[in-house]
């Protein structure tokens, strides 16, 4: 471990900025020395650089090996792709992770879940490959390789293994896509072998879907091509009561960048109520990321502690707190336990 990590911060638009500020204090307060590189992108970026995504910040992100990063506005028309969409591509962050666990405190239909979702995060029907077919019919490409199913494969099980999870849940619709899904469940199949202290098991999507919301608690992780990890991740954000305790992480075998699930939620925008615990528990990933195991667990910790009292949280969880003094709450229950 470091005396200091350097991290690329990326405060984003709207609520950005508020839950970024959030997370940064309670990873500060959390006694792991980071030296913040801040860089923009997005509306800001845009209004200055005359691109949502300037070389700079990737270059940042290169540089750091680690960013952090808050949720930012898709400009609508304009002619520039997503912010997100560019950055995993650009850095080959091939990995989307999103841990979805049962918080006491937020509200849910369900308790005691614990799922980890892991998606191919550079191909399936995102290689955004479509064209018109004459005026009536449209074409979509579905890209599936041996290459990029096996190395998203690999890190479940590497992730399964060093988290101590029991069991690796390939999900796939081969049944009817023998090729491109057939070749995915190859993949999966294959890797596995090299794991034989993880369970392994593969399931039919819609199949994953109905069991996820019957019997959740028969699954651990779960490795998806693209499309299907972008639908049951929410799916399985709402088992743990929704967007503003869903983080996430984009990693690759360089960089990793941290987020939470949601949006740039305009309408809270500049009005301290916007829930930053998402953001928290993606720095959390980002701390076990570099190492920082017990800085994270005290965040959790102070986080599920906050959230369990239901003192101090933001209108969303029922309580009246602004974004910043619920952040403060957390750095005090971190202090307390020290
Ligand atoms: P959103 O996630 O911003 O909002 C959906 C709903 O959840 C809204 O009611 C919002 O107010 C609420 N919400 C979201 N986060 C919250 C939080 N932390 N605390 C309290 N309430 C919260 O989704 P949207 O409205 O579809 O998208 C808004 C913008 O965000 C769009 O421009 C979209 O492209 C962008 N977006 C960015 C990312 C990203 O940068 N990773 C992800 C999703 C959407």
């Amino acid at each position: 471990m470091s005396d200091s990590y350097q991290v690329t911060l990326i405060p984003g638009d709207g609520i950005g900025p508020e839950i970024i500020a959030a997370a940064r204090k309670v990873v500060d307060a959390s006694g792991v020395s980071i030296d913040w590189k801040e860089v923009t992108a997005g509306s800001e970026a845009l209004a200055e650089y005359g691109t949502p995504l300037p070389d700079h910040v990737l270059q940042s992100i290169r540089e750091t090996g680690v960013a952090l990063k808050g949720p930012v506005t898709t400009p609508v028309g304009g002619g520039f792709r997503s912010v997100n969409v560019t950055l995993r591509q650009a850095l080959d962050l091939y990995v989307n992770l999103r841990p979805a666990v049962s918080i006491p405190g937020v509200k849910s239909r369900y308790t005691g879940i614990d799922l980890v979702i892991v998606r191919e995060n550079t191909e399936d029907l995102y290689a955004g490959i479509e064209h018109m077919v004459g005026p009536d019919a449209a074409e979509s490409i579905k890209i599936i390789t041996r290459r990029a199913s096996e190395r998203v494969v690999r890190f479940a099980f590497e992730y399964a293994r060093r988290e101590k999870r029991r069991k690796v849940t390939a999900v796939h619709k081969a049944n009817i896509m023998k090729c491109s899904d057939g070749l995915f469940l190859e993949a999966a199949r294959h890797v596995a072998e090299a794991y034989p202290d993880v369970e392994f098991e593969d399931r039919i999507v819609d199949n994953m879907c109905m069991q996820l919301v019957q019997k959740p608690e028969l699954y651990d992780v779960m490795v998806l091509p693209n499309l299907y990890g972008d639908i049951v991740s929410d799916l399985c954000a709402g088992l743990v009561g929704g967007l503003g305790v869903a983080p996430g992480a984009n990693i690759g075998d360089e960089m990793a960048v941290f987020e939470p699930v949601h949006g740039s939620a305009p309408k809270y925008a500049g009005k301290n109520k916007a829930n930053a615990t998402a953001t928290i528990l993606s720095a959390v990933l980002m701390l076990k990321h570099l190492g920082e195991t017990d800085a994270a667990d005290r965040i959790m910790a102070a986080v599920r502690k906050v959230i369990g009292e239901g003192k101090q949280v933001t209108y969303d969880l029922g309580g009246s707190a602004g974004t910043s003094e619920m952040a403060e709450a957390i750095i005090a229950a971190m202090a307390a336990k020290a």
